[in-house]
């Protein structure tokens, strides 16, 4: 059976990781969430003290510390060298700083060398903002999520509170607009959707809505996995 590629991208909390993580799951495909690179790189740069606006200095975090992710029962980790910086990568601090680090050409250059290497034989679910555009412009199915800011900002912060992080319900709104302005209008490589993705909006969606909806998309173009 051919191994395909998918590619989800869309704006800060639409729902990509999550259903990208079952999709994998469900058809034994690697699952790769490009944003918990750059957050990696991100958190490199704080604890370095790295100026966010040194693109040199960035790119020598991301040769000088190799990034993995792994499976555990609980799910897929991140890595630094073998310290692990799942959660570290979601605070604050990290999430404000992501987007200016992210902007730089060197920065994205050496991560999605990277991305393709993954992606480079397929059975891989990706998702980010440029993977259906930049990183892999050949995958069979793209997928383009999105929702309403209101719904997206609970869903962070549901989650946020779970995961211990604190949180303001109106600040965190407001940083999604941000991220997505800044994300959208940087540029190299701006999140935008491909002409070729399928954009599916995901406002008042169950998550098994979203993910039996792309699974329908992977079937209609004659994929059955
Ligand atoms: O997906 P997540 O919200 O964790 O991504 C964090 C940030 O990483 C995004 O806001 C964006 O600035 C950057 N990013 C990117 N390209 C990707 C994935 C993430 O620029 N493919």
């Amino acid at each position: 059976m051919k191994q395909i590629s998918i590619a989800i991208d869309g704006p800060a909390s639409s729902g990509k990781s999550t259903v990208a993580k079952i999709l994998a799951k469900e058809f034994n495909y690697i699952y790769t969430d490009t944003g918990a690179m750059y957050r990696a790189v991100t958190y490199l740069a704080i604890k370095h003290y790295i100026p966010f606006t040194d693109e040199k200095g960035l790119v020598k975090l991301i040769h000088d510390y190799p990034l993995s992710f792994v499976q555990q029962i609980d799910g897929q980790h991140v890595l630094i060298g073998d310290r692990d910086v799942t959660t570290a990568i979601r605070q604050p601090d990290v999430t404000q700083a992501v987007s200016e680090v992210s902007a730089h050409r060197k920065v994205r250059e050496a991560l999605v060398e990277i991305q393709r290497k993954i992606g480079e034989n397929g059975g891989v679910v990706m998702d980010g903002r440029d993977i259906g555009t930049s990183v892999l412009p050949n995958a069979e199915v793209k997928i383009f999520l999105v929702a309403s800011v209101t719904e997206r900002a609970q869903r962070r912060y549901k989650e946020n509170i779970e995961k211990g992080i604190p949180t303001v319900l109106e600040q965190l709104t407001k940083e999604i607009q941000a991220r997505d302005y800044y994300d959208s209008t940087r540029k190299v490589s701006p999140l935008k959707q491909a002409t070729d993705a399928v954009r599916i909006d995901t406002t008042g969606k169950t998550i098994s809505e979203v993910v039996q909806a792309i699974k329908e998309i992977v079937k209609e173009k004659g994929y059955f996995l």
